[in-house]
């Protein structure tokens, strides 16, 4: 059997998307993946779904597989021939034992290639708005451990000549001994009134940053109750945050936000919210599945010649619609020569992803700004195909034949309530949103129906966000009270509102 092969690969800090492109590459090509505590549990979805995934975190004091077996395992996985992916918080060899591990690898004959990563000092301090060395203020930097080999002392390190002789000094696992490195430093000549920043799960949505003097960073970390995983700085340079700082000033970061909508759908707005800094927990309870038969679309379809309009109020609609012509051998050019009308900038692009331009679009993105639209354009004699979900309100379909147009509104897609989705849904929850952002109606349904009394109470009390007055008017009609609404019903629109609510509530907590 031939060896395999040992990526050591540095999944940076915490924010996923700050791995390197080649340490993701390694990550798509490896058949087991052996991962820590610090590395990003989110990256494990670049791993082929049938790679093995082993866990070998550590966190502080508790060692959930030793070293020496670490070291073993790796060499084992190899000599099974396997391709192993050996995935550590930050840079593998900034205090991560990395170089051990190539060690061991290298005195048992094992190829391996080492993928470096961005260091926690380097994340976490520009996260927080520290370059970590400016012209104008310091021209040395310095990374240190905290928390030596526990059989040395920590006072082993030449604090004499660190203290003054470097200019930003970094210390990682250094908060169970932040009082002793404080004052090593400041009885070494470091002035006291040098700023020192404290920065806890640098780089991602939880990041918490505190900055003091020198002589007074270790008792105000007491105070917060600030714990590990943190880095510490000192220098000069923790001054340019008061400037610079950026991560934790977007308008929804470190909220906890609940994002319920159909998995397809909840890709774009959980990206949004957490652009804008938010912590997002994705509850898909709703799910788009095909209907229980075709017979209502493919007549439809049988009658496409003669069409006018072609109405399509969702990108589900749009997809269903085209899947099944595909089905049929058909493509775009079955709906030649019927004017379409989307109801808003996302159908229009699902439309224009298969090569169709929307000929009309309403002002107002809901069934009421689609109806005047269509009324507007005269719809008397015309013969209009909806196709349309099984929950779709009747209100298009009732207007327009009131108006005297032919109406076919076939079901093209169903909308379901995933089981699966009561668990994740009850422990967000129990765990605590700031928000809840409901994408539609029937996601809000779903959601109501899958909660006992007790965590309705819960959604109750939290801050609702839905994408436009349908959802709000069903929120209400289940007793819930909505505090923000998009103007429109795109992603976008409802970051846009949802950082409005919060930056509200912070002004208002402020004065
Ligand atoms: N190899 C890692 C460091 C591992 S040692 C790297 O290059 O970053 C573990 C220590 O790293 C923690 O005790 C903490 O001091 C620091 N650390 C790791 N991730 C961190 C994060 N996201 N924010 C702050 N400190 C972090």
């Amino acid at each position: 059997m031939t060896t395999g092969l040992v990526y050591l690969i540095g999944a940076g800090p915490g924010d996923p998307g700050l791995i390197t492109v080649r340490g993701r590459d390694c990550l798509r090509r490896s058949e087991v993946v052996v991962y820590d505590y610090l590395a990003n549990p989110r990256l494990l979805d670049e791993v082929p779904v049938d790679a093995r995934r082993i866990y070998v975190g550590k966190t502080s004091g508790r060692h959930h597989l030793p070293q020496e077996q670490i070291n073993a395992l790796l060499v084992e996985l190899a000599r099974q021939g396997r391709i192993v992916a050996r995935l550590k918080g930050g840079d593998p060899c900034v205090f991560g034992r990395g170089g051990e591990e190539a060690c061991q690898l290298a005195a048992a004959g094992i190829p391996f290639e080492i993928v470096p990563g961005v260091t926690a000092a380097f994340g976490a301090a520009l996260y927080a708005g520290i370059p970590l060395t400016h012209r104008d203020f310091t021209t040395s930097l310095g990374l240190f451990t905290g928390h030596e080999h526990p059989a040395r002392q920590i006072s082993s390190l030449d604090w004499a000549k660190l203290a003054t002789g470097v200019g930003t000094l970094v210390f990682y696992m250094g908060m169970a001994n932040l009082e002793q490195i404080a004052a090593l430093l400041m009885a070494h000549g470091r002035h006291p009134d040098t700023p020192a920043a404290v920065i806890r799960w640098g780089t991602l949505p939880e990041q918490q940053t505190l900055v003091a003097p020198l002589r007074e960073i270790a008792a105000q970390v007491r105070r917060s109750g600030l714990r590990p995983p943190a880095i510490i700085i000192v220098g000069e340079v923790v001054a340019l945050r008061d400037q610079l700082r950026w991560f934790d000033r977007r308008p929804l970061f470190g909220r906890r936000i609940l994002v319920t909508r159909s998995q397809e759908q909840a890709g774009a707005l959980s990206a949004a919210l957490e652009a804008a800094g938010a912590r997002v927990l994705a509850v898909p309870t709703l799910e788009i599945v095909p209907p229980p038969d075709w017979t209502d679309l493919d007549g439809a379809l049988d009658r496409l010649a003669g069409t006018d309009f072609l109405v399509l109020t969702s990108t589900n609609a749009v997809e269903s619609l085209l899947a099944r012509l595909a089905a049929r051998n058909l493509d775009s050019r079955a709906l030649a020569g019927i004017v379409v009308a989307a109801i808003g900038s996302k159908t229009a692009a699902a439309l224009a992803g298969h090569g169709i331009l929307a000929d009309l679009q309403p002002a107002r993105q809901d069934a009421e700004g689609m109806l005047e639209m269509l009324l507007e354009q005269g719809v008397a004699g015309g013969r209009i195909l909806y196709p349309r979900s099984q929950l779709a309100r009747p209100l298009l379909v009732r207007e327009l034949i009131a108006a005297g147009a032919e109406v076919t509104a076939p079901v093209a897609y169903h909308c379901r309530c995933p089981a699966a989705a009561a668990e994740p849904l009850r422990q967000a929850l129990d765990d605590g949103v700031d928000a809840v952002a409901f994408a539609s109606s029937s996601a809000l349904r779903h959601a109501w129906e899958l909660l006992d009394a007790g965590r309705r109470k819960l959604l109750q009390g939290a801050v609702l966000a839905s994408l436009g007055p349908q959802t709000s008017a069903t929120a209400r009609e289940l007793g819930l009270a909505v505090s923000v609404e998009a103007d429109e019903p795109t992603a976008e629109a409802l970051v846009a509102a949802l950082g409005a609510h919060f930056s509200a509530l912070s002004s208002a907590a402020r004065s």
